[in-house]
């Protein structure tokens, strides 16, 4: 009797979590507030299907996605120059921390940091307010993390700092704009592993106090909550190459639904690279409502463009 009342209960356990799980995947949702994706590549949330989930997401179809591939011998050289921050790379501000979805997103607290100079695609004059950071990244133990390559060739890690136009009240406004959005990517480099032929002409960083920040931000934000919980303070030399001056740059998208076609890249010329295990601490994050660890499918979108040959403008100011 006692057998016969656990197998039933097993079994609803396991009709439960089955429906639970069938439930919360709507492949076709017209409310955009309602719609989720996800990088699951056998799914019909996944990165293939984005712009089919709801009709605020047709972007994701477009022309001008991101990431790209970049070809270094496909980028011209523009004289663009450098962009400029109002404060100095070694100045510290609070950042601080919550789990949103696939990533762990990191605000600006009470500082408002500039960048100024930005002189390509008719942005001369205007100046971007960081908003935030984050950070893309692969499945486990797969080197293939970043968004964008560099011939082809992935680093574990992508980190990306979102600026948005300070003409526009916040970042969700001036994503809609076509001058809205700067985001700087940087390709991230795990420290032990190879410093390889993939930089030839750059020089190699660790970045300690971030791989510290990183390691702490993750650990605090493994259970999924909509909280703040963690605060730390960095500087821009935290998060940038020892290069500050050289990078790519094109006319993108964000590299999530809504997949807005009204960012500016910069991806850097060089990479930063934090510790093996601050990127293995944010692979245990759990999933937003969900029992699945970052991991298991990692929240690197697909190269876009740039794969046979680069038809579009690819600027190189170095
Ligand atoms: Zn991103």
């Amino acid at each position: 009797m006692n057998k016969e009342f656990e197998v039933c209960f097993f079994l609803l356990v396991i009709l439960r979590s089955h429906c639970a799980e069938a439930s919360s995947i709507v492949c076709d949702e017209p409310d955009c507030s309602k719609a989720k994706y996800n990088y699951d590549r056998e799914s019909c949330l996944g990165p293939v299907n984005w712009s089919d989930i709801t009709p605020c997401w047709s972007q994701c179809g477009g022309n001008r996605q991101s990431p790209v591939n970049i070809r270094r011998a496909d980028a011209t050289f523009s004289n663009i120059g450098s962009f400029t921050f109002n404060i100095g790379v070694q100045q510290a501000f609070q950042v601080s921390t919550f789990s949103k979805g696939f990533a762990t997103t990191f605000k600006i607290e009470n500082a408002n940091i500039i960048l100024s100079n930005v002189n390509q695609f008719g942005l001369t004059g205007s100046s971007f307010k960081l908003d935030g950071f984050h950070f893309h990244t692969g499945r486990y133990n797969s080197m293939m993390g970043s968004e964008h390559s560099f011939d082809d060739e992935f680093t574990p890690l992508e980190l990306h700092l979102v600026f948005y136009n300070t003409k526009y009240p916040d970042v969700n406004t001036a994503s809609t704009q076509s001058d809205g959005l700067v985001v700087i990517g940087v390709l991230t480099q795990a420290s032990g592993g190879v410093w390889n032929s993939q930089f030839p002409d750059c020089q190699k960083t660790n970045q300690a106090e971030l791989s510290r920040v990183l390691k702490k931000a993750f650990k605090k934000t493994e259970d999924y909550s909509e909280d703040e919980l963690f605060f730390a303070d960095l500087a821009l030399k935290d998060l940038l190459p020892a290069d500050q001056e050289s990078f790519y740059t094109y006319e993108g998208s964000l590299t999530t639904p809504s997949c807005s076609e009204t960012v500016t890249w910069i991806v850097m010329k060089c990479p930063i690279t934090v510790s093996v295990n601050a990127i293995e601490t944010f692979k245990n994050i759990k999933i937003q409502n969900d029992e699945e660890e970052l991991g298991v499918h990692g929240n690197r979108r697909p190269v876009q463009r740039g794969q046979q040959n680069t038809p579009f403008t690819l600027l190189r100011n170095f």
